[in-house]
């Protein structure tokens, strides 16, 4: 069985999933099919629920009619049969229905999950109205029923594939199953997300889960650049990546992966590809465990990131300082990015900036603490990247008009990562690009 999944432009117009209906038709593998939301569309909700949580209902109410209409214009772009249309119809009903009535009732975090929630669930309702119009025998599996995770936000493959088990079982002639990517149910049992992007985090949870032969994220580029193509001009495609590669690449800003959607694949070696559904024959990434040849493959920033910088009060780190300071950090639940140190400070990353303020009260008992903003992680990404000769020199001097702000390397053996300020990531990526790959 294989998983095979779309992202937000893949579904983006009804000729878009028209196109994925051919996709996933042509061959005979069994098949699970996770979708993302249309494109566009867990914007709308999220501002929707912003605008919700400060009351402002009147504009929210307006976003939610904004976003009605255009589904309305989808609908009979997609389907044509009258009883497939009125089914259509009567999905966008159902759901436009429901964000109304979220409008008059007193706003939760819950309730606004419970809004992010819709896109996928109309997605793959459409999805699954418009195959049926076209005579493809599927079945529609509510994520919802199978995709948890734990009180830390954590979801597991056990969990996952004991529950997902049991409901393939109930369906031994079915060859394809469509489901929603990014929705998921909490310890609590209410609706919950696996943060944005998180539909390829349940493409590689279900592969997991079901140990399927392969996990397909379709989305709409040819695989893995060697660069940012938003921000670079002359990127190129990667075809073979090592898991530890990808996850490295996902994890430190390459929007193409969810942050976490490696592991579960690496872990249950199910090898992933990144594939385009406007471009369905050209090749890709293919992403296994096999290394890949030495070297810098790609470079990823991941922007709004807070750099610490912890003094001993003291004049030398005596030990148990370090001890001192991971316990803050752990205390509030906060992971650290990147970490340096030298004889009398460490400096550390973090993206979540949620307990920023009793970490820095904390850390100051016992430290002086200095923060800065606006920060950008740069990684340079490659199997054992420093063991070719001349690429931590060709790094270096790319940047050598840069105020690097924090350097690591050697924690990883496949990772190069800089801080520098925000306002100078295109440049330091620009830089990279032809300094490192002799791309300009
Ligand atoms: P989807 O909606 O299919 O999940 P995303 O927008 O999440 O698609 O991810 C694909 C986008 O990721 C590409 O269109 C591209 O602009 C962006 N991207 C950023 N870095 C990279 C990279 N290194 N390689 C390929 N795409 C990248
Ligand atoms: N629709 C969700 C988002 O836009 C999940 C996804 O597309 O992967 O973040
Ligand atoms: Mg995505």
């Amino acid at each position: 069985m294989k998983i095979m999944k779309f992202g937000g432009t893949s579904v983006g117009k009804p000729q878009r999933m028209q196109e994925v209906a051919r996709l996933i038709t042509k061959d005979a593998e069994p098949k699970i099919v996770v979708l993302s939301a249309v494109s566009g569309t867990t914007n709308a909700l999220v501002e929707i629920g912003d605008l919700i949580s400060k009351g402002k209902r009147e504009e929210a109410k307006q976003k939610i009619d904004t976003l009605e209409a255009q589904y309305k214009q989808f609908v009979p772009e997609l389907v044509q049969k009258p009883d497939a249309l009125e089914k259509a119809n009567n999905i966008l009903k159902e759901h436009f229905e429901f964000l109304n009535i979220i409008l008059r009732i007193s706003f939760s975090e819950a309730l606004s999950k419970d809004i992010l929630a819709q896109g996928e669930l109309i997605s793959t309702k459409l999805f699954s109205v418009y195959l049926t119009e076209q005579g493809i025998d599927h079945e529609l599996l509510p994520a919802l029923e199978f995709m948890s995770i734990d009180a830390n936000d954590d979801p597991h493959v056990e969990v996952i594939s004991e529950k997902l088990t049991k409901i393939l079982q109930q369906h031994p002639a079915k060859k394809l199953f469509i489901t929603q990517g990014y929705i998921c149910r909490n310890a609590r049992g209410e609706v919950d997300n696996l943060k944005r992007g998180g539909s390829d985090y349940t493409a590689s949870l279900i592969a997991a889960a079901i140990k399927a032969s392969v996990c397909e994220i379709w989305t709409d580029i040819s695989g893995m650049h060697n660069n940012d193509p938003r921000i670079v001009n002359k990127t190129v495609p990667i075809e073979r990546l090592s898991f530890d590669e990808a996850a490295e690449l996902a994890y430190f800003g390459a929007k193409i992966l969810h942050p976490a959607s490696i592991w579960p694949a690496q872990h249950y070696n199910v090898p992933v590809k990144l594939l385009n559904t406007m471009e369905p024959d050209a090749k890709g990434t293919t992403i296994e465990e096999k290394p890949s040849s030495v070297g810098a493959k790609a470079v990823a920033a991941k922007d709004g990131i807070i750099a610490i910088n912890i003094k001993s009060s003291r004049m030398l780190l005596a030990y148990g300082f370090l001890r001192k300071v991971f316990e803050v950090f752990e205390k509030y639940r906060t992971p650290i990015d990147m970490i340096t140190t030298s004889e009398v400070a460490v400096s550390v990353t973090i993206d979540n900036a949620s307990a920023l303020n009793n970490i820095v009260r904390e850390l100051e008992t016992f430290s002086n603490v200095t923060v800065d903003k606006d920060q950008t992680i740069i990684s340079i990404v490659g199997n054992e990247i420093g063991a070719q000769p001349g690429t931590l020199k060709k790094v270096f001097d790319s940047v050598s008009n840069i105020n690097v702000r924090m350097v690591s390397f050697g924690g990883s053996i496949h990772n190069i990562s800089m801080l520098v300020d925000s306002v100078n990531k295109t440049q330091v990526l620009q830089q990279l690009n032809s300094g490192v790959f002799g791309l300009s």
